[in-house]
Formats: C-alpha cells, sequence, structure tokens
C-alpha cells in the first residue's frame, strides 16, 4: 500500500479526472482504505464548491455596465514617459568582449599587413620618382573651388 505522502498530490487530479489510468487505480485502492485521505479528498472538494459558489455569485452581481469607458480613461489619464533608449551599456554592453576581440583581430590583422607590406617594400627594386610638376610646399593662399575663402597650402 502507498503511503499517504504519495497519494495527497494526486488528490486533485483525482477529483479532476484528469489522473492516468495507472495511477488511479493505486489512488482508489489507497483511499479504499485510508480514511485520512478520504476525509482530505472530501475537504478538497467542499472547497471546490465553496469557491465556484462564491465566484459565481460575484460573477453575477458583477456591474459591467461602463466598464470600457472606464478603462478607457483610465488608460487616457495615464501619461507616456520618456521614450526608452537602448543605446549604451544595454545594447553594447552585452556584446563588450565580442568588440574587443574583433578589434583586436582588426589591430592584429592590420599590424601584419603593415609588417607585410614593409617587408615587400624592402625587396622591391627603388624606381626613381618623377619630379613633382608644382611646388606643394608652397604657403601662398589659393582658393578651392569649391568653396570662396582661401586655403594655404603647405
Ligand atoms: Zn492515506
Amino acid at each position: 500500500m502507498k503511503r499517504c505522502q504519495e497519494v495527497v498530490p494526486l488528490l486533485g487530479p483525482h477529483i479532476d479526472g484528469a489522473l492516468p489510468d495507472d495511477d488511479l487505480a493505486w489512488v482508489d485502492d489507497h483511499l479504499r482504505g485510508c480514511a485520512s485521505c478520504t476525509d482530505r479528498k472530501a475537504l478538497f472538494v467542499a472547497q471546490g464548491d465553496a469557491l465556484r459558489e462564491v465566484l459565481s455569485a460575484r460573477g453575477a452581481a458583477a456591474d459591467f455596465t461602463g466598464f470600457a469607458g472606464r478603462v478607457l480613461a483610465r488608460v487616457g489619464n495615464d501619461r507616456a514617459g520618456p521614450p526608452l533608449r537602448a543605446y549604451g551599456s544595454e545594447l553594447w554592453g552585452a556584446h563588450k568582449r565580442a568588440f574587443a576581440a574583433a578589434g583586436g583581430l582588426a589591430l592584429a590583422g592590420c599590424m601584419a599587413s603593415s609588417r607585410s607590406a614593409s617587408s615587400r617594400r624592402t625587396t622591391l627594386p627603388s624606381s626613381p620618382r618623377p619630379a613633382p610638376r608644382f611646388k606643394w610646399w608652397t604657403s601662398a593662399p589659393t582658393t578651392a573651388p569649391c568653396c570662396s575663402f582661401p586655403t594655404t597650402r603647405r
């Protein structure tokens, strides 16, 4: 025979008729031989009936006239606060390790690219540079074609 502690959690589903057949057999067998569990089951049934009766009475007595209007009036009185911002630590803080790793990889890639480019440069034969066609180091003011104020070139 099963113990009462194993039967009590199954009393609710037994009352609702939701017990599987294999559990229903041994729970019924226990209830036939245990007055305590039978009384407990009767108490659960009485509590369920009382709750059902009270809720039915309240539902019948409730007045829902004007309910939608009262809800809308209450919602209309609520002022919306400032818009929520999802920038900053909420958005980026969760991924800061991924950003740091990506930044580190990008930095390492730049360093490797720069190193290979500089080593490649030393192996290439040097070619003479053509002479500049204008004096780019002059400091005479000129006017840029897109704007009217003078700029200086160095
Ligand atoms: Zn029992």
